[in-house]
């Protein structure tokens, strides 16, 4: 079968739906692939089978390549307006089709409704920003660099280049990586989690109908296996990877010795430190929703606190902010948070939160055997808070991932900004104040690549980038924004002489100088 048109499963309740493959996209045309071996996608909410993926074949993998480089030739040479308009008209059709790419997000990841708009949004927010693609693709020019010499730069597209995403943000994360690329005037190889790939499949079918031309952008599925061909192959000049540090880490590696560029945007564990002097009911307000929001499963959650001072006082209005959330499947209006993505994921958060009690931290809030009337077999993990943990703890130096907040105490600001350079992440880190001296000193020494000054969350809108640093990030050209431009184009250098060349002068064998 080959066709332009694809519909995903975007009901919540499952009793109408029947099992759907979701298909490759090569050349333009999405394709059942001939693959025996397919994943489940599954509902977190109600364990039910949304769709399901297949392994990509080695075969399939590589026509979808063919047809990327094949595409490449004519889309660089296609005018970078009409380029931008395609972005212009794919902006329109996401915000027409907000409503069912967030129905889609919430069904395979679970995040509720309100939150998987956001997801869509802050992705929709870098297509507009890729409409204005030739002032960032801008070179440089300098008259008479020697006399009647003439040297400009030019910013010009890679080829093809791939991105690997995760699960958390299954919308916005292709939408960090394949609208800066393609404007630039790449082709694209797109691989989504395999644990939500839906709002990729429909996020291509709207840029195709936006008029991104066949081959532009391909879609192939799957998980080490696919990942490891894209490190490989020698026609992808370029890879964008989201997820966690294994991963990343082997991509990072395997990818840059076959000469790849690689921006790899990793895992994290994000401190909020809260002075004494902080407001105190908006300072609990954004470590509830930065700590519990999309049930901790955003790589920017604030998922550890540092109270300077006495923490008591603190810690007693957090717990009955937290204990209010409504938690449920996140197609419930109610719902404050979903389920986390899978049963394995609910284990792994509930295992931390043990092993944080096994070596001494008070549990304040348990939320590990929470029942959701109505979405029994969902895999629901209630807001915890964990206290009294020190930086030799497990449950501190993994990842958690999950809706638990960890509780610290510092005697100083000058300990807890030590407690959190100590770490070996460096994605964000927020301070709650009312001093601008506090503030600043932590601005300043902090080592995090994103720092929230009262604001809890500080993802960069796409003007700038998104600028993890430490563990956090490989690479050294961050996503979206004037790096994430830089990543996807190399840059040519011409040097043009044109005058009346006077006859006679010689030749000078001497290294050309303009002295
Ligand atoms: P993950 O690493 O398990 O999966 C990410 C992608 O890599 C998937 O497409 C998967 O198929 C592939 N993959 C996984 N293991 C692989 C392996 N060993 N070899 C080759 N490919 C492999 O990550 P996830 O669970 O989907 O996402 C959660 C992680 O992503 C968290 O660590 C989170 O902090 C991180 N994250 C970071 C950012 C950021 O911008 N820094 C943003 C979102 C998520």
């Amino acid at each position: 079968m080959a066709n332009h048109h694809f519909s995903v499963a975007t009901e919540s309740s499952g009793k109408h739906r029947t099992s759907l493959r979701v298909p490759n996209l090569v050349g333009g045309s999405f394709v059942d692939s001939k693959s025996s071996e397919f994943i489940d996608v599954i509902n977190p909410a109600n364990q039910e089978v949304v769709s399901q993926i297949p392994l990509t074949t080695n075969e399939e993998f590589k026509s979808a390549v063919t047809a990327a480089k094949e595409a490449f030739p004519p889309w660089r040479n296609t005018p970078i307006t009409t380029r931008q308009r395609v972005m212009l008209k794919f902006q329109e059709l996401i915000r027409k089709n907000m409503d069912k790419l967030a129905l889609n997000v919430t069904t395979e990841q679970g995040k509720t409704l309100k939150d998987a708009q956001g997801d869509v949004f802050r992705g929709l927010e870098v297509v507009e920003h890729a409409c204005g693609m030739a002032t960032l693709q801008m070179g440089e020019y300098v008259a008479n660099v020697s006399n009647g010499i003439d040297t400009y730069s030019i910013r010009e597209p890679l080829g093809v280049c791939a991105g690997i995403c995760p699960f958390n943000f299954p919308a916005m994360i292709p939408l960090w990586m394949f609208p800066v690329a393609v404007t630039c005037g790449n082709t694209f190889i797109l691989k989504p989690s395999e644990k939500d790939p839906g709002a990729s499949m429909m996020l291509a079918e709207l840029a195709m109908e936006a008029g991104l031309p066949d081959g532009v952008l391909n879609i192939v599925h799957g998980t080490h296996d696919i990942v490891n061909a894209i490190c490989d192959d020698d026609d992808i000049r370029a890879i964008s990877f989201v997820g966690s540090n294994p991963a990343g880490m082997h991509i990072y590696s395997r990818a840059s010795a076959k000469g790849k560029r690689v921006q790899s945007n990793m895992g994290a564990k994000n401190h909020g430190v809260i002075m004494p002097d902080a407001n105190i009911d908006s300072t609990i307000n954004a470590l509830v929703a930065a700590g519990f929001g999309a049930a901790g499963q955003r790589c920017m959650a604030l998922s550890t606190v540092v109270f300077v001072g006495d923490s008591k006082p603190w810690e007693e209005k957090l717990l009955e902010r937290a204990k209010a959330l409504k938690v449920s499947a996140g197609t419930e209006p109610y719902a404050d948070l979903g389920p986390v993505i899978s049963k394995q994921a609910k284990e792994r958060v509930c295992r931390l939160v043990q092993s944080g009690v096994d070596s001494g931290a008070k549990l304040l809030l348990d939320g590990r055997d929470i029942v959701v009337p109505g979405y029994e077999k969902g895999n629901f993990v209630g807001p915890t808070i964990l206290c009294g943990v020190t930086p030799d703890m497990e449950c501190y130096k993994e990842e958690i991932f999950g809706p638990v907040l960890i509780c610290m105490q510092a005697n100083s600001l000058d300990e807890a900004i030590n407690i959190v350079n100590q770490n070996k992440y460096g994605n964000g880190a927020a301070i709650f104040t009312t001093s601008g001296v506090a503030s600043r000193k932590f601005q300043t020494e902090i080592e995090a690549g994103q720092v929230g000054i009262n604001v809890p969350i500080p993802v960069p809108l796409p003007f700038f980038s998104f600028t993890g640093s430490k563990a956090s990030f490989a690479g050294d050209l961050n996503f979206y924004g004037k790096a994430g431009v830089q990543f996807y184009t190399q840059i040519k250098t011409v040097t043009q002489q044109w005058k009346d060349l006077p006859g006679g002068s010689g030749v000078s064998l001497a290294m050309p100088t303009s002295q």
